[in-house]
C-alpha cells in the first residue's frame, strides 16, 4: 500500500499523472523529503554517464544523496565556465546532461551585470510552465475572485537571439519560453491577455510595447489584472504612455495603427482587434494630459484589480513608485525563478510585499541551502570552520541561506547566488523571504561589503533621515572610488522629488545618511575606517530625476534582456560611469566616523 503511494507520488510529481494544481501543490508540499528523493534519483540516473560525474568519481546509477554530497563540489559559475565554453564552442559530449544541449540561455547573472550561460536540455521549460502558466494562475483565481471574467494587459519583453560560435541559439530564458510550445500552446491559450503573439515576439521594444498597450488601451474596461515580469519593466511601459498616449489615442480614435509600427503581423494582429472608438480616446487623453501620473493606472483601467509584478528582494525599491502610479493597488509577486531552473512560487498573492514569502517547489530541482554567515560573524572567525548545506526538508525557521541547485539539465550542486530567509512552512514545505543576491559589490582593502549588506545600510538612512522628510530612494548603485588616498564608497544615488525650502539643511541631512550607512556596515568595514584609515569617508552622489531610466535603456540598447533587467547594484563599466557622473547634482561625505565596536 505504502509502495503504491510512492509511485503515486512519484507520478504526480514527474508530471506522469494529471491532478488538479492545488491537488500538486497539496502532494508535493507534504511529501518534500521523497520529492526531493526522487528527482536526485532521476537526476542522477539519466546522467549517470556524463563527463562532470564520473570526473567527481560518481559512476553507476544508484547514488546516495551521502556520497553525491560528499563527492561532489558546492560550485559557482565561473568553476564550470571551461565545460560551459566548450558546449558553446561546438563539443557534443555528455558534459553534464546525457540528453542534448538544446540551447544556451543567457541569464541577467549576477546583479552586477555579469551575463551568464547557461546551457539547457530540450524540455527545460516544462518547469517554468508549472510555475508561471498552470499553478500561478490557479492560485490567483482562487484567492481573488472573479478574475477568470476579465483579461490580462501584461507586458512581455522578448529580446534578440544570437549564436554561440558553434551555431547553438542563445537567448533569455523568458524569450526561448515565449516562444515554446508551453507557452504557445497551453500558457498563452488558458489566459486571457490583450498582448498578440506577434507583439509579444517583436525584438523592436518600441513596437512591441506600442502595440502591446495600445491593446490593452483599445480594451481598457476589460482588464482585470496587469503587470509584468519585474518592476522596472512596468515603470519603462508607464514612462512609454507618458510619451506617447497622444499617438496611441489617435490610434484608438480612428482605428488605426501607427506608421512607426512597420512589422507586418503586428501590424496584421492589432488591425483585426482595433475598431475607432473616439470616446475612449477622449479619456485617455483627458487623464494622461493631467499634471501628474498619480493613480494612473487605476484612471485608465479601472476594473484592475492588482498589479502582478515582482517587487520582492533588491525591487523592493520600486514599490512606491508601483503605489504613486497604481493608485495604491495590491501588488502581487508570484513566480520565483531563475534561467538555471524555476524554484517555486507565492501561495498567497495579496500578501504584503514585505511579507512575501516563496514555496519552493520539491519537484523542481534537486535543492541545498548553505547556512549563511553575516560578515560580522565572518571577522570572529578564527579557525576555518566549514559549514554543511542543509536539505529543503530540513532548514529552520527565522535562519538565512545561500540556494544551491542540482537540475535536471545538468547542474550539480550549483550556488545560484540568492541569500533566502525562512519565514514560515506550508505543510512541510519551508517558505522564503528573498533577501537579495550574494555579491560582493565594495572592497577596497580587506572588507567585502555584500549587496544585501548595502541594502540594508542604505534603507536604514533612509528610515532615520529620509523619512521625516518625506523622500525616499528610488534607485541606487555603488562604487569604489580608488583614486582617491584612501580609497572610498560611493553611492549614486537618485531621490523622489522632495519639496524642502531650505537646500543647507537637507544637504546636512544627506550627510548624515552616508554616517548611518557606514555606522551600518560590517566591523572589518568600520575597523577599517576608523582604526586602520584605510579607507575614507563614504560619500553619496545625488543624480538627477530619470537617470536610473538612461542607465536602463543604455544597458537593453547595449544587449542586456529588457524583460530580464535587474538594475546592477554596483557600477562595473565604464560606460555607466560615465553616465552616472554626468548627471550629479551634488556630493555629500560622512561627516564623521562610523564607531567601531557595535
Ligand atoms: P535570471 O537568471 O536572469 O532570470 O535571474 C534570476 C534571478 O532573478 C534570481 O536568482 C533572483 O535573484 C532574481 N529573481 C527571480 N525571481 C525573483 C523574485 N520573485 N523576487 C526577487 N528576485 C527574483
Amino acid at each position: 500500500m505504502e509502495k503504491e503511494g510512492s509511485s503515486r507520488l512519484r507520478r504526480i510529481a514527474m508530471k506522469e499523472e494529471e491532478v488538479e494544481p492545488l491537488e500538486f501543490i497539496e502532494e508535493m508540499t507534504s511529501h518534500v523529503d521523497e520529492v526531493q528523493q526522487m528527482v536526485l534519483d532521476d537526476i542522477l540516473s539519466t546522467n549517470v554517464n556524463v563527463e562532470y560525474l564520473q570526473r567527481h568519481g560518481i559512476f553507476g546509477r544508484s547514488i546516495d544523496r551521502k556520497t553525491f554530497k560528499s563527492k561532489l563540489p558546492i560550485i559557482e559559475y565561473e568553476d564550470i565556465l571551461p565545460d560551459i565554453q566548450r558546449i558553446a564552442n561546438g563539443d557534443p559530449s555528455p558534459i553534464f546532461s546525457a540528453q542534448p544541449i538544446s540551447e544556451l540561455l543567457t541569464s541577467s547573472g549576477t546583479s552586477g551585470g555579469q551575463q551568464k550561460i547557461v546551457p539547457v536540455i530540450a524540455n527545460h521549460h516544462e518547469g517554468i510552465y508549472t510555475i508561471f502558466g498552470w499553478l500561478i494562475p490557479t492560485v490567483m483565481n482562487k484567492n481573488i475572485s472573479g478574475l477568470d471574467k476579465g483579461k490580462v494587459l501584461f507586458f512581455f519583453l522578448t529580446r534578440t537571439e544570437t549564436k554561440s560560435p558553434a551555431g547553438i541559439i542563445m537567448r533569455s530564458v523568458l524569450t526561448s519560453y515565449y516562444k515554446s510550445p508551453q507557452f504557445l500552446c497551453k500558457h498563452y491559450d488558458n489566459i486571457n491577455y490583450t498582448s498578440s503573439i506577434p507583439s509579444i515576439h517583436c525584438t523592436d521594444v518600441f513596437q512591441s510595447l506600442y502595440a502591446q498597450m495600445l491593446a490593452g488601451l483599445a480594451d481598457r474596461l476589460a482588464i482585470f489584472q496587469i503587470g509584468t515580469t519585474f518592476a522596472p519593466i512596468f515603470l519603462q511601459a508607464i514612462h512609454f504612455l507618458k510619451r506617447h498616449y497622444q499617438e496611441l489615442a489617435a490610434d484608438i480614435e480612428h482605428g488605426t495603427v501607427n506608421p512607426q509600427v512597420t512589422d507586418a503581423a503586428v501590424r496584421a494582429a492589432l488591425g483585426n482587434a482595433l475598431t475607432p472608438d473616439p470616446e475612449n480616446a477622449e479619456h485617455i487623453r483627458k487623464e494622461c494630459s493631467s499634471r501628474d501620473f498619480q493613480g494612473i493606472i487605476r484612471r485608465i483601467w479601472p476594473n484592475t484589480k492588482f498589479l502582478d509584478v515582482i517587487v520582492t528582494g533588491p525591487m523592493a525599491q520600486y514599490i512606491p513608485s508601483l503605489n504613486f502610479y497604481s493608485g495604491d493597488l495590491p501588488l502581487t509577486s508570484t513566480p520565483y525563478g531563475s534561467s538555471e531552473c524555476f524554484f517555486g512560487l507565492n501561495l498567497y498573492p495579496l500578501t504584503k510585499p514585505e511579507d512575501v514569502a516563496y514555496t519552493i517547489m520539491p519537484n523542481m530541482a534537486y535543492f541545498e541551502f548553505l547556512p549563511v554567515k553575516s560578515a560580522d560573524d565572518i571577522g570572529r572567525i578564527t579557525a576555518m570552520q566549514v559549514v554543511d548545506p542543509v536539505d529543503l526538508a530540513h532548514v529552520e525557521d527565522g535562519k538565512e541561506y545561500e540556494l544551491i541547485v542540482t537540475t535536471y539539465s545538468g547542474l550539480y550542486r550549483y550556488k545560484i547566488g540568492d541569500v533566502l530567509r525562512v519565514a514560515k512552512f506550508y505543510n512541510k514545505a519551508p517558505q522564503f523571504h528573498i533577501v537579495g543576491r550574494k555579491n560582493v559589490c565594495l572592497s577596497i582593502d580587506i572588507d567585502k561589503t555584500e549587496e544585501t549588506e548595502l541594502q540594508r545600510a542604505i534603507a536604514a538612512a533612509e528610515l532615520a533621515h529620509l523619512r521625516p522628510h518625506n523622500a525616499r530612494v528610488l534607485d541606487y548603485i555603488c562604487y569604489t572610488d580608488v583614486k582617491t588616498i584612501p580609497g572610498h564608497y560611493v553611492i549614486y544615488c537618485e531621490l523622489s522629488p522632495i519639496n524642502h525650502s531650505d537646500n543647507s539643511s537637507f544637504s546636512r541631512v544627506i550627510d548624515q545618511c552616508c554616517l548611518t550607512i557606514e555606522q551600518s556596515l560590517n566591523y572589518v568595514y568600520r575597523g577599517l575606517r576608523s582604526y586602520d584609515k584605510t579607507i575614507g569617508p563614504l560619500e553619496i552622489k545625488l543624480v538627477k530625476g530619470g537617470t536610473f531610466h538612461e542607465v536602463m535603456d543604455h544597458a537593453i540598447a547595449r544587449g542586456a534582456s529588457a524583460a530580464q533587467y535587474k538594475p546592477p547594484k554596483c557600477v562595473k563599466s565604464t560606460w555607466m560611469l560615465d553616465i552616472l557622473e554626468a548627471r550629479v547634482v551634488s556630493t555629500h561625505f560622512s561627516p564623521g566616523v562610523p564607531s567601531w565596536l557595535p
